[in-house]
């Protein structure tokens, strides 16, 4: 049997610690899945003002302080905090890489009120990356792989290639980049290069600049010794265009032989509504009909009249302009006019939050909306909507269609990346939901259009609600592959 593997696994979000999005769940799922396949799994994260030490479980590690990470000119104190995620199956520690001045904030990027980017963003994440160096280095731990997700661990790999090269704690690591999103690349103007104290050279076209400024992404990018992304799709269309690649296209296409594609699980100890904490009648496929209190308890609280004959179609999503909201905007005063509800939960631009406020105004018994960040109403949502709607412009696999099949919530999608591969349209033999390809307000009314023809026909309905619940969209299969990665890369 292979022996197995020192992981360390890097992420600026886990859940239940902290969350904004879909990065949160994978990280707090996938190190417990990859535990329970046998391997020595760990988890480093920032220790954020907004995790408190008492309800998260946190305990100080006494060795584990003082540590000096170096960014600029100062060099700054670091210390690692440790706590456990137990959802799934086996324990797994998780590091808290705690420094008062850069991490002791509310928020994880941007300011809660202003929404705008904490102005020191570059120096925030060039600690961590480098802290990750430092609290290692003090542990005298050398994870066989390490594991990065996404631009704020981009320099990692940078660093393990330049600056720790020679050290001989780190020559057996390699390391894997996922890609959740290409479009937030952490970018920084030149200047903040120098904080990083990464070798002049790295500072060119093959190294972490990109169009003129330091690029976080790009570092892991270039640097990892695999890289993947939380679709097949989505590793496909990355490569392919501006659209999708933001700019960065040719370098992953460059380095497409060490690319994979690697759809995202669910944590079905969370999102099932046979054991969902947060819903008021739990059910599943052989007891459907209660489904239908939820959707009552849903309205009520969302201050929406009910008719259980009329289809409620729920959203819950970050309101950035990736997740379809202009071409809903184009056509939200006609699809108000079907006879429907529309139930959303989201936060972010200012201009959907407005865009939602006028429109709830203007149609107080059709659209109900929460423009805050509530895990149990979203859980509530899956719960108690008919369908469950994501227009994206792009999708990189996207999660709560993947909720929503399991909660009997069928979805309406438009084929782009994850949506494209987890959803099929019914009109193909084993369909499980609705999808249209064109991004236009047209597109997605004609499809609402065909979902609530089909939702008029409860035997058909309940048939597509049941193929979509038998879906099994576990981690097992996907964290074996990520291991597959890691073995190819780790010594043997
Ligand atoms: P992304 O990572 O692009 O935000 P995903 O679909 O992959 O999109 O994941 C989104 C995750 O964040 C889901 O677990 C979803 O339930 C959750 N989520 C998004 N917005 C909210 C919100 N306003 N309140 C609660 N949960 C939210």
């Amino acid at each position: 049997m292979a022996r197995p593997l020192n992981v360390l696994f890097l992420s600026s979000e886990v859940e239940p610690f902290a969350k904004t999005g879909g990065l949160a769940d994978v990280s707090g799922a996938l190190p417990q899945v990859l535990k329970a396949l046998g391997q020595e799994v760990r988890v480093m994260m920032p220790r954020y003002g907004s995790i408190n030490d008492r309800k998260s479980h946190l305990h100080e590690m006494i060795r584990l302080k003082d540590i000096e990470v170096p960014v600029g000119k100062k060099s700054h104190p670091a210390s690692v905090k440790s706590s456990f995620l137990t959802s799934v199956h086996d324990k797994v520690q998780v590091y808290f890489l705690d420094n008062e001045h850069f991490f002791g904030r509310p928020g994880l990027y941007v300011h809660p009120e202003s929404k705008k980017d904490y102005a020191d963003n570059d120096e925030r994440f060039i600690f961590f990356c480098r802290g990750v160096f430092e609290s290692l280095r003090r542990m005298g731990w050398a994870p066989d792989i390490i594991h990065a997700n996404d631009w704020p661990t981009g320099l990692v790999p940078a660093y393990l290639k330049t600056m720790y090269r020679h050290d001989p704690l780190f020559k057996d690591t390699r390391t894997v980049f996922t890609i959740h999103n290409m479009a937030y690349q952490g970018q920084f103007p030149a200047a903040s290069f120098v904080k990083t104290h990464l070798p002049p050279e790295a500072f060119s076209q093959d190294g972490v600049e990109a169009y003129g400024k330091l690029n976080f992404l790009k570092a892991g990018l270039v640097y990892s010794d695999a890289i993947t992304t939380v679709s097949q799709k989505y590793a496909e269309e990355i490569c392919s265009s501006e659209e999708f690649g933001s700019g960065l296209q040719g370098v992953v296409a460059s380095r497409k032989k060490h690319l994979t594609g690697i759809v995202n699980g669910v944590d079905y100890t969370q999102w099932d509504p046979i054991v969902d904490e947060h819903i008021p009648h739990r059910y599943d496929v052989r007891s459907l009909d209660l489904k239908v209190g939820n959707k009552k308890v849903l309205l009520d609280k969302m201050g929406l009249p009910f008719d259980e004959h009329v289809p409620v179609i729920g959203m819950i999503s970050r309101l950035a302009d990736q997740k379809g909201f202009d071409i809903l905007g184009n056509v939200l005063d006609e699809l108000l006019k079907l006879d429907l509800q529309l139930v959303i939960l989201g936060t972010g631009d200012k201009k959907f939050h407005d865009m939602f406020e006028r429109a709830a105004k203007k149609h107080p018994a059709k659209m109900a909306v929460s423009l805050t960040f509530n895990n149990s109403l979203a859980h509530l949502i899956e719960a108690g909507a008919d369908m469950f709607l994501m227009p994206s412009r792009y999708e990189p696999c996207g999660l709560n269609q993947i909720y929503s099949l399991r909660y009997g919530t069928v979805p309406i999608v438009r084929a782009t990346g994850g949506l494209e591969d987890t959803i099929e349209d019914i009109s193909g033999s084993s369909g499980t939901g609705f999808k249209f390809t064109e991004y236009s307000g047209a597109d997605l009314l004609k499809t609402v259009q065909r979902a609530l023809a089909a939702f008029a026909n409860q035997s058909t309905w309940k048939k597509l609600m049941r193929a979509g619940m038998a879906k099994d969209f576990s981690w097992e299969a996907s964290a074996k592959k990520y291991l597959q990665v890691y073995r190819s890369l780790a010594r043997k």
